[in-house]
């Protein structure tokens, strides 16, 4: 597998934690700047984050825009050093579909290695932007899993006006080239599957909502939770995102002041205590049918 910051505790038994989601929704953060007036103050709120995850002495997970990576590698730095994940968020914040099969592959080794050579660390997860793996990209895994990445977590398992691949599997599931996908996590409402642990959804759900999505979640799933810098609102009130019509970025805008406190709600106790990284290890374990000693 990939040099993946694994403890022995935590590898000792790779299906402990699979049933417990209360344990193990890791926390993850898609680090990007839709500011169209960017002055970098998205890092503010990424150092809140660290001296947060710091203070709970949890791990955490970074899916990291590449191009973003390579003006601010003071930061990746300080994210690696910590002792976080980092993935990659694409090279540019862009959808997959907008790219060529080719033009995906190139632009993905590029993240790659922009992330590796400022960590000197190898990357094993990649996040598609928007979620745009879909039906469309049917070669976006097997690129992945050719330059070297473990998993991916680049599905939105429910329908969504954006992207979505609507009739995905809920539970980590292998793609046919063998890449493991862990989707983003959907709870059942009223008949539609509904994202519900991270970004705007978070933002808006009370916390209540929430943990029971969670509790009545079935065992297979892997929860993850997923926020971005602007989810959170340090100094800057007002962002204006590119490519963003204004009744969504105004909806974007609100009920950020108290979302990091309510985030340390739902972090309280022994969530996030693993990496996503580890739980896809442990997932792929399980799918793969191979246990740690072969
Ligand atoms: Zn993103």
């Amino acid at each position: 597998m990939s040099e993946m910051p694994l403890s022995e505790t935590r590898l000792s038994d790779p299906y402990s934690n699979l049933l417990s989601h209360s344990a193990s929704v890791p926390f993850t953060m898609d680090v990007e700047d839709p500011d169209i007036h960017t002055d970098g103050s998205f890092v503010e709120v990424v150092d809140q984050v660290l001296a947060w995850l710091e203070t709970e002495k949890k791990p955490g997970s970074f899916f990291i825009v590449g191009e973003l990576a390579k003006n601010y590698p003071a930061m990746v730095r300080r994210i690696s050093e910590q002792g976080h994940e980092l993935g990659l968020h694409g090279l540019e914040h862009v959808p997959v579909n907008s790219l060529s099969e080719q033009q995906f592959s190139t632009d993905t080794q590029k993240g790659k290695n922009i992330l590796e050579d400022i960590s000197g660390k190898r990357l094993s997860g990649y996040r598609a932007p928007m979620f745009s793996i879909t039906a469309a990209t049917p070669w976006a895994p097997g690129i992945l899993q050719s330059l070297g990445f473990s998993y991916s977590s680049s599905v939105l398992p429910a329908r969504n006006p954006r992207y979505s691949m609507s009739d995905a599997p809920q539970a980590p599931f292998l793609w046919p080239c063998g890449l493991l996908e862990m989707p983003a996590p959907v709870t059942s409402c009223l008949g539609l599957r509904l994202p519900f642990l991270g970004g705007i959804y978070f933002r808006y759900f009370p916390n209540r909502f929430i943990e029971n999505a969670l509790a009545r979640l079935p065992d297979d799933q892997a929860p993850w939770f997923y926020c971005h810098p602007y989810d959170f609102r340090f100094g800057k009130k007002y962002i204006h995102m590119r490519d963003t019509p204004l009744w969504v970025n105004t909806l974007l805008m609100l009920n950020r002041r108290r979302a990091f406190e309510k985030m340390k709600k739902l972090f309280a106790g022994e969530r996030a205590s693993i990496t996503l990284a580890e739980l896809a290890n442990k997932h792929q374990l399980k799918l793969t049918g191979l246990t740690e000693a072969q």
